[in-house]
């Protein structure tokens, strides 16, 4: 029996050169949200070929003054690890990071209460590193409606952030906001938007999964849908990587292999995980109050197993460079300053 090469992350040897070729980025992981956590798991994702990662310092369950502290303990974590991380505040060091075979990091912003209601709070949080932010998490707050509850679109302030955060060079981003929210950021940002972690629903009804119109709207802005690694969102519990594959397929057929990325979403700390759900029920959407037996996040060891995927369903090696890191690669030289 004849059997395919192999490389060192189980793929076969195509898809290996392929990965190894790719500016591949994660445009979404949550390390433990402390001021003093330990990063040092990221090196997974540079072991699984990544070479950009968006880790949040924050969602709008943790205080506007923990979030600062955050931000600031990661900046200076990779900051403190030169040798094998960079801190991205451009596309070229993304590019930069890629050559010299290191993982860059840039911070992302899962909801606007980190403002506390101060809009020059964003360039503040931009000048720590924070390179994307969504405006509500779930539940509404002072600037949008969340997928969960009344869908009330954006407010006055929710319209002069995203004002702010086209002229700081900050990217929109629209996972975990209301429908009609994301549809006014979509029209009015000057930028291409993106959903850094959000799935299409017509493959899997859930709160946090976009409809066709919202996909369209994105791609429309010029920006990317990441296709994000949660069992619950992608309706595969297993979180297979040929799942997150059909995901991918799904909103490249509506809109174009340009506008995919992914977001995989992997939470590393599963009791943090437990606790938010346990001292804050409401604050997520129904049907996501798991147990820590059932949350199953795509791990970034499946970021080869997902270029394998891609190549099998016939995608060019553009087309899956693209997907892999160089659609939100396009977006961040567009929009970071
Ligand atoms: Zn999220």
């Amino acid at each position: 029996m004849v059997t395919a090469p192999q490389s060192d992350w189980g793929v076969s040897t195509e898809a290996a050169r392929l990965h190894r070729q790719a500016i591949v980025w994660d445009m979404h992981g949550c390390m433990p949200l402390r001021p003093d956590a330990d990063l040092g798991e990221i090196a997974r994702y540079a072991r699984a070929g990544a070479s950009f990662i968006s880790l949040n310092v924050g969602f709008d369950l943790v205080p506007w003054s923990e979030a600062v502290k955050i931000a600031a303990h990661f900046r200076a974590w990779v900051l403190a690890h030169p040798e094998r991380y960079l801190l991205a505040d451009t596309a070229a060091d993304v590019r930069r990071a890629k050559r010299e075979g290191k993982l860059a990091v840039a911070f992302d912003l899962e909801g606007a209460r980190a403002l506390d209601g101060q809009i020059s709070m964003i360039a503040a949080f931009y000048r720590l590193g924070v390179r994307s932010m969504l405006l509500a998490y779930n539940a509404h707050n002072e600037f949008s409606a969340g997928c969960t509850g009344a869908d009330t679109g954006l407010t006055p302030l929710g319209r002069q952030a995203i004002a702010e955060m086209n002229r700081v060079g900050m990217i929109v981003d629209c996972s975990h906001m209301g429908c009609r929210s994301t549809m006014e950021v979509l029209e009015i940002s000057a930028a291409p938007v993106v959903f850094s972690h959000s799935n299409p629903s017509a493959l899997n009804r859930h709160h946090r999964n976009i409809g066709d119109g919202q996909i369209r709207a994105c791609a429309a802005t010029g920006g990317v849908i990441g296709i994000n690694g949660v069992g619950r969102f992608l309706g595969d519990p297993e979180t297979r990587s040929e799942t997150i594959a059909r995901h991918v397929d799904y909103v490249a057929q509506l809109v174009g292999a340009a506008h995919v990325g992914l977001g995989l979403d992997c939470v590393f700390d599963l009791d943090e995980l437990d606790a938010f759900h346990k001292n804050h029920p409401g604050s997520f959407p129904e049907g996501s109050a798991w147990t820590r037996d059932q949350a199953r996040f795509a791990q970034p060891e499946q970021l080869p197993e997902i270029t394998e995927n891609l190549l099998r369903l016939g995608y060019s090696e553009a087309d899956i460079g693209g997907i892999l890191g160089g659609n939100f690669l396009r977006v961040a030289e567009q929009v970071w300053t």
